[in-house]
């Protein structure tokens, strides 16, 4: 049974809660303070692990009090943090995110994840059959490097490109899957999609994108599902119809659980519909992290 193996970022998301928004210059009484885990890096491989993966987190924490209760936490999941490192040159990476009126305002400070280099994922035992995973929240240059060596060591590499940025063909060219919304494929491929698009158009964007023919291109579709172009197949998976309460780290979800299906050796098909039903627990509670759904779980609805 193969592995999961995720390059990734590491923050501590700070949530401050009050009645109304500060204007430029004003200072407001906020209600709560609340500290979440998180990091897209971080919260995949929560997702993996809870799913019963063997999974290894590769990153860079800062040496101060969030780095330490972060590493508890990641521990605490299952996660083999033995390529997680410590540095003193940054602090660890904090989202310090404001709440009020229904809306949010975000700050985020890459820190120690802007660290994570070529040699960080130069060492880490990949194998056939395992699965490489990353996002654009560590140095591009960091994930060509790790994928090359995944693409080497015979392991299956997988890219969620978000936040959503440039990259080169280069990188593209080293993707076996591309994980990604609809909004992100839009920006990746130079044209506009939305909520209204139909399958149809999604398929032509994202074979447009495709780098070769062996890629797969996953595309998300919050409540509507998930369509991958795999090769010339096309896999359509609807949507579960449930009430959402937070989806906030619902793509991550995807992405994780899409990973510890894949090492175990389920075929795509079957492992779009498990993620699918996975993320669409993880939608029914609040926060990223802590919503992540054990595989007997997902099991159950399946
Ligand atoms: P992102 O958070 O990256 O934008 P999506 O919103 O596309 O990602 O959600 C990822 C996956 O989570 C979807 O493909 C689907 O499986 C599940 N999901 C998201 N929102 C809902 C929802 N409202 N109801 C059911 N499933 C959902």
């Amino acid at each position: 049974m193969g592995r999961v193996f995720v390059a990734g970022s590491i923050n501590m998301d700070v949530v401050a809660t009050a009645d109304r928004h500060p204007r430029v210059g004003e200072t407001v009484a906020g209600k709560q303070v609340l500290y979440f885990p998180g990091g897209k890096g971080a919260n995949q491989a929560v997702a993996a692990a809870r799913l019963g993966a063997s999974t290894t987190l590769i990153g860079r924490l800062g040496k101060d009090a969030f780095g330490a209760e972060l590493r508890a936490f990641l521990g605490a999941q299952g996660i083999d943090l033995g390529y997680v490192q410590e540095t003193a040159d940054a602090h660890t990476g904090t989202a310090i995110i404001t709440v009020a009126e229904a809306d949010n305002t975000i700050v985020v400070i890459p820190g120690s994840n802007g660290l994570v280099s070529a040699d960080d994922v130069s060492v880490v035992p990949l194998l056939k059959g395992d699965v490489a995973v990353s996002q654009f929240e560590i140095p591009l240059p960091t994930i060509a490097a790790f994928f090359a060596r995944a693409g080497e060591a015979g392991a299956v590499t997988m890219l969620n490109p978000a936040p959503a940025q440039k990259m080169s063909d280069e990188l593209l060219a080293l993707v076996d899957i591309l994980v990604l919304n609809e909004t992100e494929l839009g920006f990746l491929a130079g044209t506009e999609l939305s909520d209204s698009d139909d399958a149809a158009r999604i398929i032509e964007v994202a074979r447009n994108l495709q780098a070769r023919e062996s890629q797969t291109i996953c595309v998300t579709l919050g409540k509507r599902g998930v369509l991958a172009l795999a090769g010339r197949e096309e896999i359509a998976v609807q949507g579960r119809a449930v009430t959402a309460v937070d989806t906030t780290g619902a793509g991550d979800c995807f992405v994780g659980a899409l990973a510890s299906q894949l090492a175990e050796g389920a075929a795509l098909r079957a492992a779009l519909a498990f993620a699918n039903a996975a993320a669409s627990i993880s939608v029914q509670r609040m926060g990223a992290g802590p919503s992540m759904p054990t595989a007997a779980e997902v099991r159950a609805i399946l």
